[in-house]
């Protein structure tokens, strides 16, 4: 170090003041200047476009680079500048016409909490750095796991978002069923291991089967009955011929509302699969797990208390921001050894409860201050009316969109609606009903007043409906069928 730079220079950048150190007016001039600006877009955002007319990458790309660093820029102008630009660049999740992907409109106390949750930075990887952040992470995924009726102890993390926790539960049955596997990797498992989730099921199975080892062959994608629900029959006979084959079957997951259609398979009996062949099930209830707080609703989820493993989103039906994802399971022992790792520099764990022993991540934010603020405030009846109301928000769009000639293919009782032009459905190639409906949602999302996409379910295309927003009203159920009517007369009917 000494060759390097001389005592003098050392000296010279002691003298220097920290330029991160804003001081407090600077700082309060900050915050109230991100919430001025916060406060502008929502209040706008439903007045535009839900999504810009065409990303232009170039022309963002020009503007982004003026910024080379080199410059400095005062935060108010950076800022604005921003703002500016991803109001034009983004499609507006939070705009109460979006009606796509489980991306919701993030409740307020979410928007607060995450900012507490910046500004104190607690590190959640030691319980000791952070006792009172662990547990407020650990109450909100006691009381979660209670009201999907999981028997404790269980054991849960906050994951960044349900692949995250999808891959956590394929480690941890991983780890439950072949002793192999921690120290020894998957070359000393005696076999192939192989596990079930349904044709219609998320597709981070893939990435989550290349990532651990286990390859992409290694996922079975058990093909659906006419109500997009895994058929039990044809997972027999998939089970069947793997073990026929010396295959090592180890999970099957259940996914608890498909991302395409909603569909919910059969968790009853996919656990009673799972008991006479000795593998574990996971319910994948990314989006549909909130229903848990309608006692009405509570029905759609039966079977999830018997899962070893379940997989919740808070940032898609609890409506928080991103990227708040939870994993809970009914084998503590388990996940600590999936995670387990000792260092010198780390605090010891005496609690044996250090959440970088027991999940993916090391460092570690504070994800479930959102989580938990939206429950204090609102309370567990607060979600119930709003999974209540989405609900009947999406019944009112299957009805609305009926009465225009819409024919729905898909029945889950939860608010995603998808529906096909019948007359383009029954005269087309598949390949052709696809690019026709995909051509009505991009003319539906060009016109600027709602935003949907196209499906495909079992091959089939359709045009895909979600309830996402809690700003969402009927009469935007209404503009968005209207939409929809005047996307297919541009399009036209073909024949
Ligand atoms: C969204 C979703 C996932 C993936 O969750 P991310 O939060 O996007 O990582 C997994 N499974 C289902 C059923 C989903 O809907």
């Amino acid at each position: 170090m000494s060759d390097l730079i001389s005592a003098d220079l050392m000296e010279s950048w002691l003298q220097k003041p920290s330029p991160l150190d804003i001081g407090p007016e600077q700082v309060a001039e900050l915050l109230d200047n991100a919430v001025t600006l916060v406060r502008k877009h929502a209040d706008g955002v439903a007045d535009g476009a839900v999504a810009p007319v065409s990303f232009d990458s170039a022309q963002i790309r020009e503007w982004v680079s003026r910024y080379d660093f080199s410059a400095t820029h005062s935060a108010e102008s950076v800022m604005a500048d921003v703002a500016t630009s991803l109001a034009r660049g983004i499609v507006h999740t939070t705009h109460p016409r979006y009606f796509g992907l489980f991306n919701p409109t993030p409740h307020w106390w979410g928007v607060a909490g995450d900012l507490l949750t910046a500004a104190f930075n607690p590190q959640l990887a030691a319980y000791t750095h952070a006792p009172a952040a662990v547990e407020i992470e650990q109450h909100v995924l006691r009381f979660l796991a209670t009201k999907l009726g999981m028997p404790s102890p269980v054991a849960g993390s906050f994951t960044t978002g349900g692949a995250e926790a999808n891959l956590t539960a394929v480690l941890v049955a991983l780890t439950r069923h072949f002793p192999e596997y921690a120290d020894r990797g998957l070359a000393a498992v005696p076999g192939q291991p192989v596990m079930y989730a349904s044709a219609e099921s998320h597709l981070a199975w893939l990435k989550i089967a290349h990532m651990t080892g286990l390859g992409r062959d290694a996922v079975r994608l058990v093909p659906v009955d006419s109500s997009f629900r895994m058929d039990i029959d044809a997972l027999r006979r998939l089970h069947a011929a793997d073990v026929e084959a010396g295959k090592l079957p180890f999970l099957l997951v259940g996914t608890s509302g498909t991302t395409g259609g909603g569909a919910l398979d059969p968790l009853p009996e996919l656990a009673a699969c799972a008991a006479e062949w000795n593998m574990d099930l996971h319910a994948d209830a990314a989006w549909a797990g909130t229903v848990a707080f309608s006692e009405r609703l509570r029905p759609v989820l039966a079977g999830i208390e018997l899962a070893d493993s379940v997989t919740i989103d808070a940032h898609k039906w609890m409506s928080t921001p991103m990227g708040a994802g939870m994993f809970l399971s009914r084998h503590p022992k388990a996940v600590g050894e999936s995670f387990r790792v000792s260092t010198s520099y780390m605090p010891a764990d005496t609690l044996g409860s250090d959440p970088y022993t027991n999940s993916v991540q090391w460092s570690r934010r504070l994800i479930g201050l959102k989580v938990f603020l939206g429950l204090a405030v609102t309370g567990e009846d607060g979600y119930a009316t709003q999974v209540e109301r989405d609900t009947a928000l999406g019944n009112l769009l299957a009805v609305r969109s009926a009465g225009s000639g819409w024919h729905r293919i898909n029945d889950t009782p939860l608010p995603l609606v998808c529906v096909v032009d019948p007359a383009v459905d029954a005269a087309l190639s598949p390949a052709e009903s696809w690019a026709w409906h995909s051509a009505v949602a991009n003319k539906v999302v060009e016109r600027g007043q709602a935003w949907i996409s196209p499906v495909r379910l079992s091959g089939r295309a359709a045009l895909r409906l979600c309830i996402t927003s809690y700003r969402t009203e009927a009469a935007d159920v209404t503009a968005l069928v209207d939409e929809m009517d005047k996307a297919r007369d541009a399009v036209g009917i073909p024949g």
